[in-house]
């Protein structure tokens, strides 16, 4: 069981100190039993970063696809659960919590200043500007447990609208949901520039070393590692302008990487056919079976 005081120091070891502003991305299955749960981990980390430092993670929330109309019942709403793991639904838990009011993209936030980082981040805003003052508050990103299953920072995502690689979406407003406007009504909000592939991320790890940004620790057992967001935007960025490409990945069966991006439409034969192929194995094998 790793208690509070074990924790911090692990996170201390990482590189998170006192007065930090952090975002977290973390599967906090990974770090093994934690005192406290996922309420007792953010404990950990508020301790870490003390009472003039900031914690921050991504709240996302689901929307419908252009196939299903999206409900009234799955409207965003302040208190809806995120997609994004145990640490952002603990936090937003927590009595202190701010949360950002993009009806997919909300942020939560715990600390001086998550109402900076959550403020006018709404219906109207790209997805990724809370990145943007993160980058301004001169904060950190840190991985815990994720550092292979979903890899990469958000500052990518960043670099990639800054870039204007977001265009790169042959159907970028498929994904609606309902919120709840100013006026109290409620609207469908449509969004229109969702983040490309992330699987290729972990391209840019060997990169972060090279430029001597990365550091590395275990919390618990789970391997993690934190860079600063400056430079990783720093590094993203200059890549992906030398080479937009870099962030494909590498698996044929990615729809994102070879149906959704008008650079790879010539994909789509390819993609479609392996598709047929993967459907009749599966047919044969259980009629063989049966
Ligand atoms: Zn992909």
């Amino acid at each position: 069981m790793l208690t509070k005081s074990v924790i911090v120091e692990q996170l201390y070891n990482l590189g998170i100190g006192k007065n930090d502003v952090v975002l977290i991305r973390a599967d906090l299955g990974n770090i093994g039993r934690i005192e406290g749960g996922a309420s007792g981990f953010i404990d950990a980390l508020l301790d870490t970063v003390g009472k003039d430092g900031t914690i921050i993670s991504l709240a996302f929330t689901k929307g419908s696809s252009f196939i299903k109309k999206p409900k009234i019942e799955n409207a965003f709403e302040i208190s809806k659960k995120s997609y994004a793991g145990a640490l952002p639904n603990a936090m937003l838990r927590h009595p202190n919590a701010l949360r950002s009011k993009h009806p997919m993209c909300s942020y939560v936030a715990i600390g001086k200043y998550a109402s900076y980082l959550t403020a006018d981040h709404n219906e109207n805003s790209p997805a990724y500007e809370p990145i943007r003052k993160l980058i301004d508050l001169e904060g950190k990103c840190v991985l815990i447990g994720c550092v292979k299953s979903s890899p990469g920072f958000t500052t990518t995502h960043l670099v990639e609208a800054d870039l204007g690689l977001l265009k790169l979406n042959v159907f970028p407003s498929l994904n609606r949901v309902y919120y709840k406007s100013a006026a109290e009504e409620y609207k469908i909000f449509k969004r229109k520039d969702p983040g490309l592939c992330s699987n290729s991320y972990y391209k840019f790890y060997s990169h972060y070393v090279n430029e001597g940004i990365l550091q590395t620790g275990r919390i618990g057992k789970a391997y993690s590692i934190i860079v600063p967001a400056k430079e990783s935007y720093r590094i993203e960025k200059q890549i992906l302008a030398l080479d937009y490409k870099f962030n494909i990945c590498d698996s044929p069966d990615c729809f994102v990487c070879n149906v959704m991006r008008w650079d790879r439409l010539h994909k789509i034969p390819l993609f479609v056919v392996r598709k047929i192929i993967k459907k009749l194995f599966l047919m044969f094998k259980f009629a063989s079976k049966s």
